[in-house]
């Protein structure tokens, strides 16, 4: 067991203390130094000695007074933590079907989005990573008068407990040190690294639909497929991070070859992917293709409109879109099996369809799983597309303002 000095002993239990008031305050959103006292079972005297020290920081501040106690008495200043004394910059890396966005969302201590930008980036490999470096850095020293308590990246791609891309393919790398690399650009600023997938689920879990679903998947589909459970209230990474790559699935031996370098990958069906492929083909036969799909005069397919049109009722698109939820349907029975999910939630730019998506895999996973597997609600993502960058800004938040470490450690 540890053993501290006494000074180590008065540090820690000042640095505990500290840190339970601040998860109270940010757990109910505000309150008064007398229900502090009562929920955190610490002394008023401590209370009133933590927040002081809060309000002298500029972390906490008034707002307004609460109703007196039954004895009478003065009324309770109700404290709360103010929105803007810190900030959290969730960098979201997203591969689109011809190109790559990067999305910069700056999260205040209430994890509400106070901006946000999108970038289309055409560079793959070390020269994407040191694109997007710069772009955050450049966005960085534009607000250089807020404190950023640190940046949260969220990466289509699996890592591993190192940070490590194991499979990049979509960026363009592998085997790369993700983490190491981004940490390294920004030395005086705390980075977190987390995968796509998970990183939905966690802001799915903390500001969506989810919240207190103990058994969940959640399927991302777009340009790729991925997918993250929580089973038990825990999510699932798998000894090498790459839980949920259902993606790379087979589900066809005889299918086409995948960047994999294997046969009939999920992906190759239930993704954009095949939006592509079918639309070259309509085109090469002349088949009617709607032109916001299809532009002849510049030879540019927009992958996004097949969801908008589907939904319009233009038959060609809808063909496409039920054709990858029958495949995608393929795999969710077989999660549905080897998880037993409450809910299944939906992300990524199938939501574009989400009318047509979710009636369509719930008749399908009816028909595919038995009855108890049938009852399972399946759901859009409530933060839509940026699912992910609340995902990472909870984390920072999480570890580098209420020291949630410190506390599972203590209480654990
Ligand atoms: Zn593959």
């Amino acid at each position: 067991m540890k053993t501290f000095s006494k000074l180590g002993d008065q540090k820690l239990l000042q640095e505990l203390n500290r840190t339970l008031v601040l998860n109270t305050i940010h757990h109910y959103g505000s309150t008064s130094r007398i229900e502090i006292s009562k929920l955190t079972k610490l002394s008023q005297s401590t209370v009133s000695n933590v927040v002081d020290g809060l309000q002298k920081e500029g972390i906490l501040v008034e707002a307004g007074t609460g109703s007196s106690t039954k004895a009478g008495g003065r009324k309770p200043t109700i404290l709360t933590i103010r929105p803007g004394y810190a900030y959290m910059l969730a960098v979201g890396i997203v591969t689109e079907a011809f190109h790559i966005t990067v999305q910069l969302s700056l999260f205040d201590l209430r994890l509400q989005i106070v901006e946000k930008t999108e970038l289309e980036l055409a560079e793959t490999g070390v020269e994407l990573i040191r694109s997007i470096k710069d772009i955050v850095r450049e966005f960085i020293e534009h607000h250089a008068e807020k404190k950023i308590l640190g940046i949260g990246f969220s990466v289509p791609t699996v890592l591993n407990r190192e940070g490590v891309m194991f499979r990049g393919h979509l960026l363009g790398l592998e085997n790369f040190p993700l983490e190491q690399e981004l940490s390294a650009a920004f030395p005086t600023i705390p980075v977190v690294v987390e995968q796509e997938q998970h990183a939905a689920v966690l802001g799915e879990r903390t500001m969506g639909a989810v919240k207190d679903i103990e058994n969940l998947i959640y399927i991302t589909v777009g340009r790729g497929i991925g997918s993250s459970m929580i089973v038990n209230g825990q999510l699932v990474r798998g000894e090498y991070g790459g839980a949920g790559e259902i993606g790379h699935m087979s589900i066809n031996k005889y299918g086409e070859k995948c960047i994999c370098g294997k046969m009939g990958c999920l992906r190759l069906y239930a993704t954009e992917l095949s939006f592509i492929k079918k639309i070259k083909e309509a085109v090469t036969h002349e088949l009617p293709v709607p032109l916001t799909v299809y532009n002849p005069a510049i030879d540019k397919i927009n992958v996004l409109e097949v969801y908008t049109e589907a939904v319009r009722g233009d038959s060609f698109c809808r063909s496409l879109v039920e054709g990858m939820l029958d495949d995608l349907c393929t795999a969710i029975s077989n999660l549905v099996y080897l998880f037993n999910p409450k809910k299944i939630i939906l992300g990524g730019n199938l939501l574009l369809a989400k009318e047509l998506a979710i009636p369509r895999i719930a008749e399908r996973l009816n028909e595919m799983v038995d009855s108890p597997a049938s009852m399972i609600e399946i759901e859009a993502a409530q933060l839509g597309t940026q699912s992910s960058l609340y995902g990472v800004a909870s984390l920072l938040l999480d570890k580098h303002f209420l020291n949630k470490d410190l506390l599972m450690k203590e209480g654990g």
